[in-house]
Order: C-alpha cells, then sequence, then structure tokens
C-alpha cells in the first residue's frame, strides 16, 4: 500500500464511482466545499458543509495534516516510517509503537485469526514480491518466495497492548498495513472535520469512503458501485450516512502473467496473488472496519464469510460481486445493514 508512485483515483473511478450530495437549499446556508490532495499512492478528496470558504479551507488542511502524519507512521514505502523502522528491529526486542499502530495492529490480528490468516499484516515480504511480478510479468523465483513466507505469518507477530509494545518472531519481517489504513485515514480525516465543527462532511480515498452526516435535505450520501467498470450491468447504488464502504477487487489491480489472471491481493496458502475475479463492497459503522473487511471477503471462500461477519460486534453489510458468463456483475450479500445504510438494491 502507500504507493506513491500510482495515483489512482481515476482509475478507480468504476469501482466506486462517486458518492455525491448537493446542498442546495440549506436553511443554515451552507455551502459544498470540495478539496483533493495526494496522499498515500492516491487521491483523498474531502466534500463539507461550511458557511464560508475559509473556515472550510482550514478544516480541510487540518484533515489532510492529519493523513500526512498518519502516513508517516504507517507507510511501507517511506524507510523512516514506524512501521518500517519496526520492521529493521531485531527479533525478540520489544518494540514501543504509536497508539495508533498498536490499534491497527491489533484489528489485524483479530482479522487475522478469525479469517484463518487470510487476512495477515505480516506478508509484507511476499507483497514486496508480488509488486515486483506485476512489474515484470514474471512469477517470483521459487527461492526467493519459500526466503519471503519464512519471514511472513501473523503467528510471528506478538502485541503487548499494556505496554504498548511489538515483537517480531524473525528478523527481516515487514509489515503491510494496505488493507486497513487508507480506511483508518479516511476515519481519522473525517473526525478532524467533524472536530472543526463540520459534520456533513465526507472523505474518499478512491475505494474508502469515510460519510458523516449528509448534505441538508438528504437522507445519506449517494454511492455508486460499478464492480466491473462500464459494461457489466447498471450500476447499484447505495444511500448511506455516517459509515465507511470499502470496496476491494482485482478490476482495476491485477496482472496476468502465462495466460493467469492475479490479483493484488496475496494468497497465503500460495504466497501469489489470488486468481478469483471477485469485487467486495462493505457497509460498515466506519472506514478502518469497511476497509479491512473488504480486503478480508475478497480473499475467502463465500461460507467463510458469513461467520467472519457475525464475530464483529456491529452490524456490517457485504456485497460480493461476481462475473456472470456475460460479464455482468451478480450479488450476493452477507451480513445485516449497519443503520448508517439508508438504502441498497
Ligand atoms: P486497495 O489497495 O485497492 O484499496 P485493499 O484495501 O484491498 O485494496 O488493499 C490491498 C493491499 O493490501 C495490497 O496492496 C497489499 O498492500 C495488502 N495486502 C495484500 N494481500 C494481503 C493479505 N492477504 N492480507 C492483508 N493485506 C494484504
Ligand atoms: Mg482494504
Amino acid at each position: 500500500m502507500i504507493r506513491r508512485e500510482a495515483i489512482r483515483w481515476l482509475m478507480l473511478a468504476p469501482l466506486v464511482a462517486c458518492a455525491r450530495g448537493a446542498g442546495a437549499d440549506d436553511p443554515a446556508g451552507l455551502q459544498r466545499f470540495a478539496f483533493t490532495e495526494p496522499h498515500m499512492g492516491t487521491l483523498f478528496q474531502l466534500v463539507l458543509f461550511a458557511p464560508e470558504p475559509a473556515a472550510a479551507q482550514a478544516a480541510a488542511q487540518a484533515a489532510f495534516a492529519r493523513i500526512a502524519e498518519l502516513n508517516r507512521s504507517l507507510s511501507d514505502y517511506d524507510p523512516a516510517s514506524e512501521v518500517s523502522r519496526l520492521g529493521r528491529a531485531p527479533a525478540g526486542t520489544a518494540v514501543p509503537v504509536s497508539p495508533e499502530l498498536l490499534k491497527l495492529l491489533q484489528r489485524s490480528q483479530t482479522l487475522a485469526a478469525r479469517s484463518g490468516g487470510a487476512f495477515d499484516v505480516t506478508l509484507g515480504p511476499l507483497v514486496r514480491l508480488w509488486r515486483e511480478s506485476r512489474r515484470t510479468g514474471r512469477l517470483p523465483a521459487t527461492d526467493a518466495r519459500v526466503q519471503a513466507r519464512q519471514v511472513s505469518g501473523h503467528a510471528l507477530l506478538a502485541l503487548d497492548a499494556k505496554a504498548s509494545t511489538v515483537t517480531l518472531g524473525r528478523s527481516g519481517m515487514q509489515l503491510d498495513l494496505g488493507g486497513i489504513a487508507k480506511g483508518f485515514a479516511a476515519d481519522e480525516a473525517l473526525a478532524v472535520l467533524r472536530r472543526h465543527g463540520f459534520s456533513r462532511a465526507m472523505v474518499a480515498a478512491s475505494g474508502d469512503l469515510a460519510l458523516g452526516d449528509p448534505p441538508w435535505g438528504k437522507a445519506g450520501w449517494t454511492v455508486e458501485l460499478a464492480p466491473f467498470g462500464p459494461g457489466s450491468g447498471s450500476p447499484v447504488v447505495l444511500v448511506v450516512a455516517n459509515a465507511g464502504v470499502s470496496t476491494s477487487g482485482d478490476t482495476e489491480q491485477h496482472v496476468e502473467i502465462e495466460g493467469v489472471r492475479y490479483s493484488h491481493l496475496i494468497d497465503p496458502a500460495t504466497g501469489l496473488g489470488r486468481t478469483e475475479s471477485v469485487a467486495v463492497t462493505v457497509i460498515a459503522n466506519d472506514a478502518t472496519t469497511s476497509d479491512a473487511l473488504a480486503t478480508t471477503c475478497s480473499l475467502l471462500q463465500p461460507e467463510q464469510i458469513r461467520p467472519l461477519l457475525a464475530a464483529e460486534d456491529t452490524a456490517v453489510r457485504t456485497l460480493v460481486f461476481t462475473r456472470s458468463a456475460d460479464g455482468v456483475a451478480q450479488r450476493t450479500l452477507y451480513g445485516r445493514d449497519p443503520s448508517g445504510l439508508v438504502s441498497r438494491p
């Protein structure tokens, strides 16, 4: 995750087309403001309703600053980040970590356990090898894959919540929070906008949306999903407020090697990209949850999704899109609607 080189906003547009909202006839006289900045290898867009431009701008600046701060801690691209430094720690040493990193690692370890290791933030070495394969169009060499697997696996990561430390089981491990960090950053940016008094606001980071109170006169933000792009049937329309919506899938990020289509998500069983073509949208109370669960559900078999969602403390709705023979998206629903999901098909 957290690629510097790839700005994927436009490429991802077919996946989660947009979250729309107009603020016409707002009795409080609020106007709509939108701001966009590149962060974490994608574009973050903020939309908020505010009485005047200066206040909106100040809030947006603070929200973008929070995203940049999180990236300095969570990026696996930045060798100076907290995550990268942690990866250089010798095995068996308890390393103090920030509250944010601890929280994300706790959430990730819970998901790793519940998903039988399908979601695993310790797959960093394999993710790196796979990025190289996606670039070169060649499968990783077997010995490189064996080596990477020796320093991967969630059982090698020990957390001490009380002491706020992390201990790696092997030297040479690398954490990759690409499946959860963007949703968390969107939640944190929305929280900043709320603290500035702007609760009618939303944050979009390509496939991850953190949605606050809806625009005046609306029941929610309209989110359009076209899981397999144009020509895959009419878009699926959701109306959502005060919730996170994330989409994960291989539509925009896949590679074909020797006639096989692989996803950018790593199957821990093989150490290679997944070969099933699915797109998954998750609606949850917050975008940290929706992001992590969208990645996880993309990696699971259908029968594994229901128990995973049932283990969550709060209601979560998952839409899994598969492609029928004619290329049209077919959807299957799992879980329960969270209160923020105002309407869905
Ligand atoms: P996107 O990057 O399109 O928003 P996701 O939220 O699904 O998509 O996250 C994909 C990223 O998750 C990958 O780029 C990689 O950094 C990381 N990742 C890949 N495989 C796994 C896995 N099995 N478990 C956890 N994270 C993974
Ligand atoms: Mg994700």
